[in-house]
């Protein structure tokens, strides 16, 4: 058979068209097959039931004014600088190929337009003052970490929790992680802030067990003024969620942080319970009251970030007990609080009712 003219061309834009389609579909396999992640928490005892491997992922739609982890927001590596390991030798600043780095009186500067978080300072450095936070992690690799403490999951029914950040910003290499843990009979929960589109939240919850959904502020106004997005779309997904989760036989827990002068309000705390009860017909298993804390002050200094709530003092006993009593109040099940307290003699920061650790969930 002779092709005509017209019909080679049609033949080779086809072959065009078929390898750009290769293309993507092999860019979207490489793109789903590693994460950016900036901590793996063993032996998390806060983000879900049992022992549990917390997985924190980098990137997050929200800016919330209290945030516990701001290296969880770009989606970028950051470079962070340890002024009390630093020796002052200067190697970084020799090592620097782009002129990033320089000292003045208040310490090392990283101009953060030049870095372009190669790393190589960080090797150099002799004395670990120097650490990149967020790192690639192919998902062999994430699984195989988390998979050395199965049998602490299983002994004390826990499981591994991804958490951010927002682990739903990297949708197809969680949803794949999820899955492959489920495969291997290790349970799964998803620390989640709700802003994320139905499609999303249908490509992870099939490989799910628990989900960790915050309600931070009932009110949309004041919730983006103080999260930078209105909460009309994570309402609507919570009940979207906890319709799915109900007739799928999996479980929902709701998180609110506990921010003194911006979520640790009344009316706020009547209004999240009276939706938990009467939109989400108070299926989760029980609501999650956490105290504001400082400790992420230094963090916000190694990334040269002034963070305006770093003189603000910690809730006291009393006042936790007083909002825990307000969620009882609106007939919600099971509702907790935790985090760190204030000392009233003091006014120093010494109680905690649970361990915490570096990696914050009050998020
Ligand atoms: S290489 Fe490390 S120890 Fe030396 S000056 Fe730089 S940060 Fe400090
Ligand atoms: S990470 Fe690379 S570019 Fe950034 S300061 Fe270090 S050596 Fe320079």
């Amino acid at each position: 058979m002779r092709l005509s003219q017209e019909n080679l061309i049609e033949c080779r834009n086809f072959l065009l068209i078929l390898q750009l389609l290769l293309k993507l579909k092999k860019f979207k396999i490489m793109a789903a097959s590693e994460a950016l992640i900036f901590q793996i928490q063993k032996f998390s005892t806060e983000d879900g039931p049992g022992i549990r491997t917390t997985v924190f992922f980098k990137h997050c739609p929200l800016k919330c004014i209290w945030c516990h982890n701001p290296e969880s927001i770009l989606k970028i590596p950051q470079l962070e600088w340890f002024k009390h390991k630093c020796i002052g030798c200067k190697t970084c600043i020799e090592t620097c190929q782009q002129k990033a780095l320089s000292f003045d009186k208040n310490g090392l500067n990283i101009d953060r337009e030049k870095c372009t978080e190669c790393g190589e300072c960080v090797v150099e450095c002799p004395s670990t003052a120097l650490n990149m936070l967020g790192r690639w992690w192919k998902l062999e690799d994430l699984f195989y970490e988390i998979e050395k403490d199965k049998v602490y999951y299983t002994e004390s029914n826990g499981g591994i929790t991804v958490s951010g950040g927002e682990p739903t910003q990297q949708p197809d290499f969680v949803a794949d992680f999820l899955k492959k843990c489920k495969e291997n009979g290790i349970s799964t929960a998803v620390d989640t802030c709700g802003y994320a589109s139905k499609k999303v939240y249908k490509q992870i919850l099939p490989y799910v067990d628990l989900v960790l959904l915050d309600i931070k502020h009932i009110d949309s106004d004041k919730h983006k003024e103080f999260t930078g997005v209105p909460n009309e779309a994570i309402l609507e997904n919570a009940i979207w969620i906890s319709n799915y989760l109900k007739g799928n036989g999996k479980k929902m827990w709701i998180r609110t942080p506990i921010i003194p002068l911006y979520t640790a309000i009344e009316e706020n705390l009547k209004g999240i319970g009276e939706f938990i009860v009467n939109k989400l017909n108070n299926f989760p298993e029980r609501w999650d009251l956490l105290s504001f804390n400082n400790l992420c002050v230094s963090k916000y200094e190694r990334l040269n970030i002034d963070w305006s709530l770093k003189d603000v003092l910690l809730m006291k006993k009393e006042e936790m007990e007083h909002f825990l009593n307000i969620a009882e109040s609106t007939g919600v099940k099971n509702p907790h609080w935790s985090g760190l307290i204030r000392s009233i003699e003091s006014n120093e920061n010494i109680m905690k009712n649970q361990d915490h650790h570096l990696v914050d969930n009050v998020d």
